[in-house]
């Protein structure tokens, strides 16, 4: 019998590979240089906590991380803070968040 919960549990299975990582890194590198990014930082505002923490301390998130299949795309990227930026590592967003209730 299939349990249909079994994928919360599979958090650390690597969907993509390094050199397709390699590839989504350098385009995020890129998109740091633009003008969008540039404009995506200035209130100096983490996505995650809301922390107004300057512009120049804030990080490039990708929402759905690299290595579970995300993209270096505008809609996948958020500014965060370091600490936030280290907290969430390669979970999801929703996962992350049920991280922190269990806390
Ligand atoms: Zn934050």
């Amino acid at each position: 019998m299939k349990n249909k919960d079994s994928s919360k549990n599979c958090f650390f299975i690597p969907l993509v590979s390094e050199s397709q990582i390699r590839k989504e890194k350098q385009k995020a590198r890129e998109l740091k240089k633009t003008r969008w990014w540039q404009r995506k930082c200035a209130p100096g505002i983490c996505y995650y906590c809301g922390k107004k923490v300057g512009a120049e301390n804030l990080t490039m998130d990708h929402v759905v991380p690299l290595v579970r299949g995300g993209k270096s795309v505008k809609n996948n990227l958020v500014p965060a803070c370091k600490k936030c930026n280290q907290e969430k590592k390669y979970f999801l967003t929703m996962e992350w968040e049920n991280l922190k209730k269990q806390k």
